[in-house]
Order: structure tokens, then sequence, then C-alpha cells
């Protein structure tokens, strides 16, 4: 094998992967190194989103979801089923197939697009026209060198102190997709989205689950409105009971059950758990990667520092994804690896971070691009909306999925959409639209004047639009 590269990048993640395989299409000779075992021991392409993150979650998500409608919503349309079981096994090994489908897919792209792919560790050993690159393999260890070199080694669920994860009683994201059983107690600490995420799929399939989240204000990234109405939703309907403003004081393992002692509303609490998730946010990845060695910066939060073209400090290092500054998010990771790879090149690359749309697959799916209303206030910037419940809309009806609403906030002065924010069914569909537009710099007159399919969900965004300009059809 030729150990000399004109691309290394380190992680093959989706920023990674996708980095490698746009740099091979710009015919740059590229190695691409990953680390990544899955649970029987074999390397596995495709980082945290593929292997114990986006895909599975949302596997999970669908199949939970699925038992739900089978159990309490296919009556109402008369359908009645009688004794709906549930086989953890059978969707855990469906979930695990849909993993090695998209895994071995990436090896496939990758011989495809002639990269040469490295299971082992990376780390930089030295610096100059040609970067070294030590990557500790299973069997010995190799160094590499390459003219570009671009870190995409992603992030680690973040831990609480005191707080052993095992990933059997006490689980991060990577044992809360693989309970072998339905826990009759689960404890999910952190109401972020990958403890919504979870903590929806085991409550669907049976689990009492209680959420426990340090801050005062749930979902505090989302407009106000829509985390308001999320709350109420999430606790009243689909049962998820969420305390705010907790105060973990300290997790014990007993025998049979797990204690978790936690400050809330001023007094000392103690709740019992069978099992417990801690979803408390995630930590840039940068063990052993040699940073130091060829000079490339740290932030006080321990992201790599990168400039808004991903550039280090360090003449031709870059970094992408969950291991920069911006959202942590599967999609953002992998524009940011086109850019870099189209930078190396010598074209143009860039990632607009203003308009990265955010989703969040819970029942209701919560979706939003842009600035949120609590924002343009801070601001004081003068801004319009319109706002438009799906219970209106003909086709969430038939769907039998009625809660929540669409909001577009639009410029009072040049109408331009500044963000669109939405709680209902297929929000993770229906923002696409909106991120479009915001990028063409369309007004909420624009999509007003566009036609939207009947019946259809995407008319919720023709109705807020119309609405902006207080001229709804349908309220
Ligand atoms: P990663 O995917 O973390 O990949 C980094 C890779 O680098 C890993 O394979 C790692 O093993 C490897 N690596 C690290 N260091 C080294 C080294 N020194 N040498 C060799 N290899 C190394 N995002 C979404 O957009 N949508 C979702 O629905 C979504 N759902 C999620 C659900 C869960 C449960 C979780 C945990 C995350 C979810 N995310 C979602 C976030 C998403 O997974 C991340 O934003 C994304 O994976 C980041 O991509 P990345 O390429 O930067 O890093
Ligand atoms: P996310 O970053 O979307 O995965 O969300 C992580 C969530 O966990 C955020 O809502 C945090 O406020 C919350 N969180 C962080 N630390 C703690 C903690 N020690 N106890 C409870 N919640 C926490």
């Amino acid at each position: 094998m030729a150990n000399n590269f004109d691309v290394a990048v380190i992680g093959a993640g989706p920023g990674g992967y996708v980095a490698a395989i746009r740099a091979a299409q710009l015919g740059l000779n590229t190695v691409c190194i990953d680390e990544f075992k899955s649970a029987d021991g074999k390397p596995s392409l495709g980082g945290t989103c593929l292997n114990v993150g986006c895909i599975p979650s949302k596997a999970l998500l669908e199949s939970s979801e699925n038992y739900e409608r089978a159990l309490h919503k296919f009556g109402d349309h008369g359908i009645e089923i009688k004794d709906v079981s549930l086989d953890v096994a059978t969707m855990l090994g469906r979930k695990d197939k849909i993993v090695q489908q998209f895994t071995g897919g990436i090896s496939l792209l990758f011989k495809k697009n002639k990269i040469t792919s490295i299971h082992g560790h990376g780390r930089l050993t030295g610096a100059g026209d040609v970067f070294q690159i030590e990557v500790t393999k299973d069997n010995g260890s190799q160094t590499i060198g390459a003219k570009h070199v671009i870190i995409a080694t992603g992030s680690l669920p973040r831990q609480i102190e005191g707080v052993a994860v095992d990933n059997v009683r006490i689980c991060d994201n990577t044992g809360a997709l693989s309970l072998n059983e339905v826990p009759g107690k689960l404890g999910v600490i952190g109401a972020g989205v990958i403890g919504l995420e979870m903590g929806s799929v085991w409550r669907r399939l049976g689990s009492e689950v209680t959420v426990l989240e340090a801050l005062p204000d749930f979902l505090a990234a989302a407009d106000d409105a829509i985390s308001r109405e999320a709350l109420r939703i999430f606790t009243k309907s689909v049962g998820l009971d969420i305390k705010l403003g907790c105060k973990i004081q300290n997790v014990k393992a007993g025998k049979k059950s797990l204690s978790v002692e936690f400050e809330h509303e001023g007094e000392l609490r103690k709740m019992e758990f069978d099992r417990l998730v801690v979803a408390v946010g995630r930590v840039p990845n940068t063990e052993n990667l040699g940073l130091d060695a060829v000079g490339v910066k740290v932030d006080e939060r321990g992201f790599v520092e990168v400039d808004e073209r991903n550039r280090t400090g360090v003449p031709n290092i870059y970094a992408i994804g969950d291991v920069v500054r911006g959202p942590m998010l599967a999609h953002k990771s992998s524009e940011e690896g086109v850019a870099v790879a189209e930078t190396i090149a010598g074209q143009h690359g860039h990632v607009n971070l203003d308009t990265i749309p955010w989703v969040i697959y819970t029942s209701p799916e919560i979706a939003w691009v842009g600035k949120t209303e609590q924002q343009l206030k801070a601001e004081g910037r003068a801004y319009r909306s319109g706002q438009f419940p799906f219970i209106v809309s003909g086709r969430a009806r038939a769907l039998g999925e009625t809660a929540g609403f669409l909001k577009m906030l639009a410029d009072a002065d040049s109408d331009r959409i500044l963000g669109v924010h939405i709680l209902g069914p297929f929000a993770s569909e229906l923002i696409a639209e909106a991120v479009v537009a915001m990028e063409f710099g369309a007004t909420a007159e624009d999509i007003a004047r566009i036609v939207h399919a009947h019946p259809s969900l995407s008319e919720a965004m023709h109705e807020a639009a119309l609405g902006v300009d207080d001229r709804f059809l349908s309220l």
C-alpha cells in the first residue's frame, strides 16, 4: 500500500466519509482512517450517525411508533387487531440490519471511489510539507504521509461525574439503542434531542419514562412557542414525565434497581429505575489525536478551533463536523466535508451555518431553520409572523396527526423569511421547503404565491406565509 496521500481524513462519520468521497471525486489521492468497531468487534464505517446515532434511532422510532399505532390508534380507523405483541429481539434485529446495510454501503462507496480505507486509531505525529499520521491497528501500526489533513473525529457522549455508564443498566446512546427488554421504569437524564427521542421509543414500547433535565427551560434552543406546546404535548399526551430544573446528586446501582437522588423544586428527591439513559449532550472527540504535535488549537470547550472555512490555524489541516463549533448534526458535518474537499482542490467550498435545519424526531416532530422569535426580539429586529395549526389541515386530519403548528417569521420591511418553526407531522420533511426558500432569499409573499398541493401538509407552509400578511385562507 502506498503511504503518501494528497488527503488524509481521520474519522469516517458523515463528515469524514463524505469529505473523502468528494476529495476522491476531485482527483485527490485520499485515505480515510477510522477506528469504530460495532458490538461484534468488527470495523464499521459511518461513525456515530450510522452505527449508534441517527440511523438506528430512527429505525427504533419508526418501529415503536408502529407498535403504538397498532395498540392505540388503529381502532379509530375501524381496524381491530387482537393480541398485539412485541418482539424486542426482532425490532432490534431490524434496526441492526438497517445499520449494517448502510455501514457496508460506505465500504462499497470507498472502493468505487478508490479511497484507501484503514481501520485503526489515527494520531498526528509530525508536520511539514507532508504531515505524518501514525495509525495504530489491531495488528501493529503504520505511518502514512499526507499533504492535507481533515480532522473528522466527531464527538463522544458527555459523562456525569460519579455515574458509571456500563451500557447495560446505565446507558449512553449506544446502550439505549440496544436494551434487550422493555424496562418497567426508565430514567432519562437530559431532555435534549437524544433524551427525548430515546425516551419516546421506550415509552411507546411500554416503559414508564421520567426525564430529569438540569435547565429550568425546556428545549431552550427552539422557538419558545414550539417548546411550550411540545412540553405540554409530551407530558399530557405522550406520557413522558419531564421534570425541569433537576440537580442530580447521586446515582447508586443497587442489586435490583438504580436509585437517583436529585434536587427538584427546593426538595431532595429520590427515584428508583430499572434502567437509566444518560443523555446530557456530547463532547468533541480529540482523544490522543496528536493536535499538540502539529500545533492545532482547541478552544476552552475542547472543540478544534477553525475559521469560517473550517481551516485550523495550521495551513492544510482542516476540521469538520461535531469536533468543531456549530450544531452537532450529521448533515452539517457532511456539508462541511464537501466544502473542505472542494477548498483543498482549489475551489471555493462554503457552508451557510445560518440555514442548517434542526430536527427532533419525537411525535409530533419538531423542526426549525433560522431565527427564533426570542432571538429576533433580543436583536430588536422588526418582524411579522404567521402561525397555522395542523388541526385545520385536511391531510393532518386524514393522518390523525393534528397536534402542533407551523410558524413563519419574516422581516417586517423586506418580508424576507427569517425563520420557520414546525411542531407537527413530518416536520422533518416540511422544513426542507423553508431551507430552500431561505437559501434563495425568498420572502413570505413568494411562498404565499407558490402553488402547494391539496390536501398536503405543505399547505401549512403556504397558509403560514399568507398569515404573515394577515390573509389566511383557511383560518
Ligand atoms: P462521528 O459520526 O462521530 O464520526 C467520527 C468517527 O471518527 C467515528 O467513527 C470515530 O470512531 C472516528 N474516530 C475518532 N477519533 C479517531 C481517531 N483518532 N482515529 C480514527 N478514527 C477516529 N444528527 C442528525 O443530523 N440527525 C439525527 O437524527 C441524529 N440523531 C442522532 C441520534 C443519536 C442517538 C446520536 C448519538 C446522534 C445523533 N445525531 C443526529 C448526531 C450525529 O450522529 C452527529 O452529528 C454526526 O455523527 C457527526 O458526524 P461526524 O462525522 O462529525 O462524527
Ligand atoms: P442535547 O445537547 O440536545 O443532547 O441535550 C442534552 C441535554 O442534557 C440538555 O438539555 C442539557 O441541559 C441537559 N443536561 C446537561 N447536563 C445535565 C445534568 N447533569 N443533568 C440533567 N440534564 C443535563
